[in-house]
Formats: structure tokens, sequence, C-alpha cells
């Protein structure tokens, strides 16, 4: 019995591989139907200091520059902190005393209102390598040790805490949509790019850290201008 069952495995993997590859070629730029951006919004996207998002209420502990001379991000990361509602601001203070510790660039607290900590140009400690390797949830074999802290702008999502599986808000997730096409203009990342940290590292298995905010963000099919 076991070359059928081996067989049977193989053949859903490897057509969940499929279904999700069909999937990342529907949100890449390169047919994309999506969603356009308005030269308004565009130029928004690229301004320095402490722009504001219409419907977005972000705090800016550090004040943005030049896109052009920010890090070369070419991916953004969605996370779940397993802290508790409140803790937002904190934790984006703390990024700010200690840019390169563990956690992220961008933290959003459960009532929607989002935290950026630190300058654009410097690198906080976030993710474990790319290390997920089983195409579970993607193809993997397109992020394995490439999908690191170095070219992906975190975000963090507060309050699944002590449920780990609580989902983000909804406020969260109102902000999240509006917040990421911003991060997508800004550093012309295709929807394809956004990635939940359970889908490209070995994470906790009591939920699926990150993935229905990712999930929401690539079907909004948002592509930068520069990629149009
Ligand atoms: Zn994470």
């Amino acid at each position: 019995m076991r070359g059928p069952v081996l067989l049977a495995a193989v053949v859903a993997a490897s057509s969940a591989l499929c279904a999700a590859a069909a999937l990342a070629e529907e949100w890449s730029c390169a047919n994309s139907g999506g969603a356009a951006a308005s030269p308004a919004f565009a130029a928004l996207a690229r301004q320095p200091g402490r722009p504001q998002i219409d419907g977005l209420d972000i705090v800016y502990l550090s004040p943005l520059g030049d896109p052009g001379h920010a890090n070369a991000w070419q991916n953004i990361i969605v996370h779940q902190t397993e802290g508790p509602p409140g803790s937002a601001r904190r934790e984006a203070s703390d990024q700010f005393a200690h840019p390169t510790k563990r956690g992220v660039t961008i933290w959003v607290e459960t009532d929607g209102i989002v935290y950026w900590s630190v300058a654009e140009n410097l690198i906080p400690t976030h993710g474990e390598g790319g290390d997920r390797n089983d195409n579970k949830y993607i193809d993997n074999t397109k992020t394995f040790h490439q999908v690191v802290k170095t070219n992906s702008i975190g975000v963090e999502f507060i309050g699944n805490y002590p449920d780990v599986a609580k989902p983000a808000t909804s406020e969260q997730v109102r902000a999240w949509l509006l917040l990421a096409p911003f991060l997508q203009e800004r550093y012309g990342i295709p929807p394809d790019r956004i990635y939940a940290h359970n889908w490209i590292d070995f994470k906790d298995q009591r939920y699926c850290e990150g993935c229905e905010l990712a999930t929401l963000a690539r079907k909004q099919a948002y592509c930068p201008s520069k990629l149009r």
C-alpha cells in the first residue's frame, strides 16, 4: 500500500504547488489587471516626512526620507506579535531606541493606528532566514534563503495574545489594506512579493502567522506605477 499512498501524497503536494503557482501568477504585475495608482497617490507614496494616507492614521517615530535612499526593500513580510492589545506604541518605541534588535519597521495596533518605528534605511532583525522549504503554502523555491530581513520590510500586527489564533481586528484589516499599497508604491513591490511569515519560515503551528492578512493584500492586486 505504501506506493499508492506515497504517489497520492506526491500528486496532492504537486497539485497544491501548481495551485499556489497559479495564484502567484495571478498576483504578479506581469499580467495584472489590478488596481492602478492615481497620480496623487503615487506622489504621496514618494513623499519624505510624515505623509498621511486618507482614512489611515500613521504615527511616525522616524520621518521618512527620500525613498531612493531607503534600503532596497523588495518584499513585505506580515507578522503577528503574539503580544497583547495596546502594546504597539511601546514596541515601536523600543524598536526606535534599538533599531536593529528583533522586531520590525511598522507596528499596527488593534485600533488600526500604525506606528512607523525606525528610519527606512535601517534593518531590524526579523524572519528566520527564509528557511521554509516544503512548498506547503507557496512555491518556496522562490523564497528559500531569499526572503530575508535585508530585503524585506516587516509589519507586525499586535493583539493575538493570549489566544494566538485570534484574528486581526477589522480595524487592523482596514488599516493594512490602505498601508500595503502605500508600501508597494513607495518601494515598487508587486503583490506576489507580500508574504505571510508562516509562508516563508516554519512558525507556530497553532495558527498561520500573517496568512489571512497577506492573502487579502495580494488579492487587492495593487501594482505599483513603476511596474506597470
Ligand atoms: Zn513573524
